[in-house]
C-alpha cells in the first residue's frame, strides 16, 4: 500500500474499529476523501479489514453511489423517474450535456464533473431534481441548469464545488437550519396521527410505565399494519422477534423509500423526526432490544447532518442511551446507517445485508428476520410511517387509532403525490379514502390513469376511480403518480420496466432476462410493430417473471406489464399490427431461451429460482 494511500485509508477504517461490517460506511468515507475507489483503494482496504479483496470489490460494485474508478470532483445525477420524464428531464440532460461537452455516463476532461442518470432521488413533487453530489437542486429547467453549471465551471481548479452548491442552494424553504436544501416539504395536508401537533415523548413516557408484552397488545389491538405496503401486523412481527432466542435483538427503521414516486419519508423525517426516533424507541423497549438502527437512503444524505443533531439532543435528554427516561434496565440507542443508491435495499433482508457491510443481495426466508436477522440476531424491520404511528398509539390509545380508517385498515396513510395534477406533495389521509377523493384533492381530476403504489404497483384507469386506498383494496406504500390526457399506458409501462432493469441484482434469469424480454416487447407494441400474440406473450412471460422470481423485487417487476394489459387492453390492442394465418400464440418457452441468449449474450440461460 502506497504511504498516500494508507494515510487516507487508515484512519477511515481506525474510525470504524476495523469493523468489516462497517464496510459500507468506510467506503463510502473513502471514496468522500478519495473521490473514487479504484482497484488500489479496494486492495488498500481489503488489506486495513484483512478480508478477501473479493468482498470489498463486491460492495463496490453493487451501489449505484459507489464508483469503481475515480470520477468527476461533483457528480451531477439528474433523476429518470417517471413525474420526471413527464417535466422535462430529457431537456435539462440535454441542457446540461450541451454546457459541459459530454455525455451521461462521461466526465468532463478537466476532471471536475460527472453526468449520471439517477433512477429516483425522492424529489417527484418538485421535479426535474438533480443530486449536485450530496445537494439537491430541485425545479430545474435546462436554463437554470446550464447557469448553475456555467456558474459552477467558473470557480478556480480545486474550488470546494459542494461548499459552494450548499451556499447557493441551501437555504430553501425548510424550516430547519441544518436541513441545507432548495428542497420544500409541500406537506399538503396534515392528518390526526403523523402530523397533528402532539405533546413530545408523551407515547414513551407512558410505554416505558406499561411491560413490554403490554405495549404490544396495545399495538396488536390498534390493529397497525406496516405501511411499506405489504400490510404485515406490527404487533405480531413483535412478538416473534421478543420469542425468539438470542442475546440481542435489533430493531431497524427502513428510511429507503426507493419506490419511484414516493417521498413522504423525506417530509416525515425533516418534520417530524422525534416522532420517528420517539417510536423506534418503543419498539425496542417492546422486543427487547437496545439498538437501533435508521437505514437513510443515501439520496437523503442531505438530512443526515440535522438527524444526527435531533439524536444528539435526544441523548443529552435522556430519551436515549442507559435506562432511558430513568427505566432501570432499558438501555437503547440509535446509530445511522447510509443507503448508497441501491432500490433492492427496500426489500427487508437485502436492507439487513447493507447494514452488515455486504451486498445489498437479498437472503432466503426462513429463516425470517424475527428469527435471524442482523448479524444473525432476532430483528424487527419496520417502516418509517409505521414506526410513527406508534407513539400516538400508546399515547391515545388503541380504540382512538383504530377508530380512524376503515375495518380493516386503521389509522391514515401518508401519500406521495406527483404527475399530472396541480398541488403536488404529501397528503396524510385516513385508510379507507376514494381515489376520486384523492385526486379531487390533489387537482387531478382530468386523470386517466393512476399508478398507485409506484412501479410494483398497479396502473389503473378511470373505472378504479371509486376504490379505497387501503390495505384491502388499492394498497400502497405511499407513491400515486397520476397522469393527464394523452399519457401513453404503454409507455408507462416501458419507463417502469426500464426501472427494474436497472435495479435487479441480476442473482436470478426469471428477473434478470424477463424483464428486459417484457421492455423489449412492450417498446415493439409501441413502436407499432406489435402482433396480435404479443399480448399472450406479454402476459405468459409476465407470470413467469412473477412466480419463479426470487424475491419481491423480481415478484412485482411485471406489475406495470400486466396492470396495462388488464386494465388498458384496448390501448394496446390499437396499437397492434393485423393477425395473419398460421403464426403461433401463447407461449414458447423455446423461443423465449432464445431471445434471452440473444438479448444477454449468455450461452446458457437458466430460468433457476
Ligand atoms: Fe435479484 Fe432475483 Fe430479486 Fe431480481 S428477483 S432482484 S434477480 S434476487
Amino acid at each position: 500500500m502506497s504511504a498516500n494511500l494508507q494515510a487516507a485509508i487508515g484512519p477511515v477504517c481506525e474510525s470504524f474499529g476495523h469493523d468489516r461490517t462497517r464496510l459500507l460506511d468506510i467506503l463510502l468515507a473513502v471514496q468522500q476523501r478519495l473521490g473514487g475507489i479504484d482497484d488500489r483503494a479496494i486492495d488498500a482496504v481489503a488489506a486495513e479489514l484483512a478480508i478477501p479483496r473479493v468482498d470489498v470489490a463486491g460492495v463496490v460494485s453493487f451501489y449505484t453511489f459507489l464508483a469503481p474508478k475515480t470520477r468527476g470532483q461533483l457528480v451531477i445525477r439528474l433523476c429518470n423517474d417517471l413525474p420526471d420524464l413527464m417535466m422535462g428531464a430529457e431537456e435539462v440532460a440535454a441542457g446540461l450535456e450541451a454546457e459541459l461537452g459530454i455525455r451521461f455516463g462521461e466526465t468532463t476532461p478537466d476532471g471536475r464533473f460527472t453526468l449520471e442518470w439517477a433512477s429516483c432521488i425522492g424529489m417527484s413533487d418538485q421535479a426535474p431534481a438533480a443530486l449536485f453530489g450530496d445537494v439537491v437542486v430541485p425545479r430545474l429547467t435546462p436554463g437554470t441548469a446550464r447557469r448553475l453549471v456555467a456558474e459552477l465551471r467558473q470557480q478556480p481548479p480545486g474550488a470546494d464545488l459542494h461548499r459552494l452548491l450548499v451556499r447557493a442552494y441551501g437555504d430553501g424553504a425548510n424550516a430547519h437550519d441544518l436541513v441545507r436544501a432548495a428542497v420544500e416539504n409541500n406537506l399538503r395536508q396534515a392528518g390526526e396521527v403523523i402530523f397533528a401537533q402532539v405533546e413530545p415523548d408523551a407515547g414513551l413516557s407512558k410505554a416505558l410505565a406499561m411491560s413490554p408484552a403490554e405495549v404490544i397488545r396495545e399495538v396488536k389491538t390498534a390493529r397497525l399494519r406496516g405501511r411499506g405496503g405489504a400490510g404485515f401486523p406490527t404487533g405480531m412481527k413483535w412478538e416473534f422477534v421478543r420469542a425468539a432466542d438470542g442475546p440481542q435483538r435489533y430493531l431497524i427503521c427502513n428510511a429507503d423509500e426507493g419506490e419511484p414516486g414516493t417521498f413522504k419519508d423525506r417530509v416525515i423525517l425533516t418534520e417530524r423526526p422525534d416522532l420517528l426516533f420517539e417510536g423506534m424507541t418503543i419498539a425496542g423497549y417492546a422486543i427487547g432490544a437496545e439498538h437501533g438502527i435508521l437505514y437513510l437512503r443515501g439520496e437523503y444524505a442531505y438530512l443526515r447532518a440535522y438527524l444526527e443533531h435531533v439524536l444528539a439532543r435526544r441523548r443529552e435528554k435522556g430519551l436515549l442511551g442507559k435506562s432511558v427516561l430513568g427505566k432501570p434496565g432499558f438501555n437503547f440507542d440509535i446509530r445511522i446507517q447510509m443507503g448508497a443508491g441501491a432500490y433492492i435495499c427496500g426489500e427487508e433482508t437485502a436492507l439487513i445485508s447493507s447494514c452488515e457491510g455486504l451486498r445489498g443481495d437479498p437472503k432466503n426466508r426462513p429463516p425470517f428476520p424475527a428469527q435471524r436477522g442482523y448479524l444473525g440476531h432476532p430483528t424487527s424491520v419496520n417502516n418509517v410511517e409505521t414506526l410513527c404511528c406508534v407513539p400516538r398509539i400508546i399515547q391515545r390509545g388503541s380504540g382512538w387509532f383504530a377508530s380512524i380508517g376503515s375495518r380493516r385498515s386503521t389509522g391514515t396513510k401518508c401519500l406521495s403525490i406527483s404527475g399530472d395534477c396541480t398541488r403536488r406533495g404529501v397528503y396524510e389521509l385516513p385508510l379507507g379514502t376514494t381515489l376520486r377523493d384523492v385526486l379531487a384533492r390533489c387537482g387531478g381530476e382530468d386523470a386517466v390513469a393512476v399508478q398507485v403504489g409506484g412501479p410494483s404497483g398497479r396502473l389503473v384507469g378511470p373505472d378504479a376511480f371509486d376504490r379505497e386506498i387501503c390495505f384491502d383494496d388499492l394498497a400502497t406504500g405511499g407513491s400515486l403518480v397520476v397522469f393527464g390526457p394523452g399519457r401513453d399506458p404503454l409507455w408507462v409501462a416501458s419507463q417502469y420496466m426500464a426501472f427494474f432493469i436497472h435495479e435487479s441484482c441480476g442473482y436470478c434469469t426469471p428477473c434478470r432476462v424477463g424483464n428486459v424480454l417484457l421492455k423489449e416487447r412492450v417498446d415493439r407494441i409501441l413502436a407499432g410493430r406489435g402482433e396480435p400474440e404479443d399480448l399472450d406473450y406479454l402476459r405468459a412471460l409476465a407470470t413467469t417473471v412473477k412466480t419463479a422470481s426470487r424475491c419481491g423485487l423480481g415478484q412485482t417487476s411485471p406489475n406495470p406489464v400486466l396492470s396495462v394489459l388488464d386494465n388498458f387492453r384496448p390501448a394496446c390492442e390499437a396499437r397492434l399490427k393485423e393477425p395473419f394465418e398460421g403464426r403461433q400464440t401463447g407461449f414458447d418457452i423455446a423461443a423465449k431461451l432464445a431471445e434471452a441468449q440473444r438479448l444477454t449474450g449468455r450461452k446458457s440461460v437458466h430460468f433457476d429460482a
